[in-house]
């Protein structure tokens, strides 16, 4: 059905189209944690992370946040502007979770007064470390300009994402973002799915994200699907 694979992630695979600018992304059922050493196929998880992540992108435009983002080509098959990655994950965290808590004298779920950004550099051969301003700059990944595109843009994402998900009783914890470059610009590429956040039911504090594979809390597909039940019915 499509050519050779581009690239092939731990739970998408990117192929070329006859376009040079645009790629299709294919959501996967793969799903891992701790840097693919816990992996499983699970039916519908590459359905429901693209729903999700193609509600987010479209949501996130309607607010005038640019995104790679075209369409649907079918359920699990994205069409999407061709980036030039940035190899950094941009983490914004409201309460604490996570590294966050495994690193630093912090308890679970503690408020941050002001949301948190860390940024980690894509690398599994060195397991993801954490970055700063300087190394970041200093490694000529990013100019000092582009990275306060970046956490600018990032802020704006969680203020639209913590309205969202109030709405529906639920707690935005974190999410992790990553962007690339088109034609000189930087714009929001990856997944914004259950995988890249984390999601608290505000009243129960049950965790409605991969946190409960990673934790072994459950069945996962369970939880995507009452997470979609509750914000996208349409296509749970
Ligand atoms: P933590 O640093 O606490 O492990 O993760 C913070 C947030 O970023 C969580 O919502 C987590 O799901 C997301 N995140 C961090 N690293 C990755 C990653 O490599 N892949 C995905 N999909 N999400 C990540």
């Amino acid at each position: 059905m499509h050519n050779e694979p581009l690239y092939q992630g731990k739970a998408k695979t990117l192929y070329q189209t006859s376009q040079p600018d645009e790629l299709i992304v294919v959501f996967r059922d793969d799903i891992t944690a701790f840097n693919g050493e816990k992996h499983d196929i699970l039916k519908d998880k590459g359905r429901f992370n693209a729903a999700a992540s193609a509600f987010f992108m479209e949501l996130l435009a309607g607010h005038g946040i640019v995104t790679h983002f075209i369409r649907m080509d079918d359920t699990i098959t994205m069409r999407v502007k061709h980036l030039s990655m940035i190899p950094l994950e941009i983490i914004i965290r409201n309460r604490a979770a996570g590294s966050m808590v495994r690193r630093y004298p912090i308890s679970e779920g503690t408020i941050f007064e002001f949301p948190i950004i860390t940024i980690d550099y894509k690398d599994d051969i060195r397991g993801d470390p954490m970055m700063n301003d300087d190394i970041i700059c200093g490694l000529g990944i990013l100019t000092p300009d582009e990275l306060s595109q970046i956490k600018e843009t990032t802020r704006r994402i969680n203020t639209i994402l913590i309205d969202f998900f109030a709405g529906y009783g639920i707690s935005l914890i974190d999410f992790k973002l990553e962007f690339g470059r088109c034609k000189g610009v930087i714009i929001l590429g990856d997944e914004i799915s259950m995988d890249s956040m984390r999601l608290w039911d505000t009243k129960t504090g049950e965790s409605l994200d991969k946190d409960v594979y990673r934790q072994d809390k459950g069945d996962v597909i369970t939880t995507y699907q009452k997470l979609l039940t509750r914000i996208l019915p349409e296509i749970s």
